[in-house]
């Protein structure tokens, strides 16, 4: 293959070029984060050949390289908004993700949703990310699907209108994938935008969407007391919870103070950055987003010092990739 520079067009050409077929499966599912996972679980499940290609150097997406370190969303408790001891919890959500989640908290590795409910948020059960990481790799030799990581999808393999695999570019080069049923799972709808699928993105009026938030996580912090709990539990929205730390501060973008316990002690997940007026879809946008996001970072940092009684030596342990 080669690629050629014209100076006077100022444009790049490539040759066309054969492209080697690296794999034909039963079924491919683009992205590791947790859509793939469960849709590539329930497709071994029902004994297909199956592959899971990710960009990422591990499964999880948002859930792991986001530190989005909740799964929200598995159950409903009803009975605490009256107050009542007795809460009950219905499970909403079965299926390989319940699956997941309780080999999470069977490996130590996650708090259980009554549990996070009692002592935090909702309806949410939280993990540690490299159990996470790690039973997600195991899971997946055990149903002997194939992992492919540090591959980017750049193209859809098309017959017609039907996708018949997609294009991978790697350390190997560029190579192609085939499937007899393609499963799009990057959360962006990266595979059917480039099978032609029509989408729209943002609000009607004027294509803008929610602001784009960078996580981090903190560790150090002490447990959640008396004294912390009548400092913060008076600021409007109080919430201060061993697994959860809610409150309004209007001097950061984010508006709130809002950290998620997670297993590991004094440990948080801090969802608190914000940047607006951003396109998800536009790698410059995302470029300028992100370095917003982790420039707010110090400062958040320094207000949990300063503000939050015992945090004195509280420190940044990473920001999401
Ligand atoms: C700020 C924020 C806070 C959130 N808080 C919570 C919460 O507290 N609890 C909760 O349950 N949910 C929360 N969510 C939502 C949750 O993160 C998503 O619902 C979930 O991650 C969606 O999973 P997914 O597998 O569809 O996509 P993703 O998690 O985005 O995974 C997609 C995967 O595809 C890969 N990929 C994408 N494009 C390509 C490509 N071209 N080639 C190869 N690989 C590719 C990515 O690397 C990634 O691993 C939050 C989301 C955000 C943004």
């Amino acid at each position: 293959m080669s690629i050629i520079y014209d100076r006077k067009t100022f444009k790049v050409h490539r040759d066309a070029q054969e492209i080697p077929v690296k794999a034909k499966v039963d079924v491919l599912v683009c992205g590791g984060g947790p859509a793939g996972i469960g849709a590539a679980l329930g497709a071994a499940k029902g004994e297909a050949s199956v592959m899971i290609i990710e960009k990422n150097n591990c499964l999880g997406g948002l859930a792991t390289s986001g530190l989005v370190t909740t799964f929200a969303g598995g159950s409903i408790f009803s009975g605490s908004e009256e107050g009542n001891p007795k809460v009950k919890r219905r499970q909403v959500i079965k299926g390989v993700v319940w699956e997941f989640i309780e080999r999470l908290i069977n490996e130590g590795g996650a708090i259980s949703p009554e549990e996070f409910h009692e002592k935090g948020y909702n309806d949410a059960a939280t993990f540690d990310i490299e159990v996470y990481k790690r039973a997600a790799d195991d899971i997946m030799e055990e149903w002997g699907i194939n992992l492919l990581y540090y591959t980017l999808i750049t193209g859809a393999i098309m017959e017609g209108d039907t996708i018949k695999g997609v294009i991978v570019e790697n350390k190997a080069g560029c190579q192609a994938i085939l499937a007899d049923i393609v499963i799009d799972a990057t959360g962006d709808g990266d595979v059917a935008y480039m099978a032609g699928a029509p989408y729209k993105i943002g609000r009607n009026e004027d294509g803008k969407t929610q602001p784009l938030t960078t996580m981090f996580r903190i560790g150090g912090m002490p447990e959640v007391g008396k004294e912390q709990i009548e400092k913060f539990s008076k600021f409007p929205k109080g919430k201060v919870q061993p697994y959860f730390l809610f409150w309004e501060a209007p001097e950061f973008t984010y508006g709130h103070v809002c950290v998620f316990g997670t297993p590991r002690k004094g440990e948080y997940r801090c969802e608190m950055t914000r940047s607006v007026d951003k396109n998800g879809l536009d790698p410059d946008d995302l470029t300028r987003a992100e370095i917003e996001c982790r420039r707010q970072v110090p400062r958040i940092v320094e207000y949990f010092r300063r503000e939050y009684p015992g945090a004195e030596n509280v420190y940044l342990i990473d920001t999401a990739s």
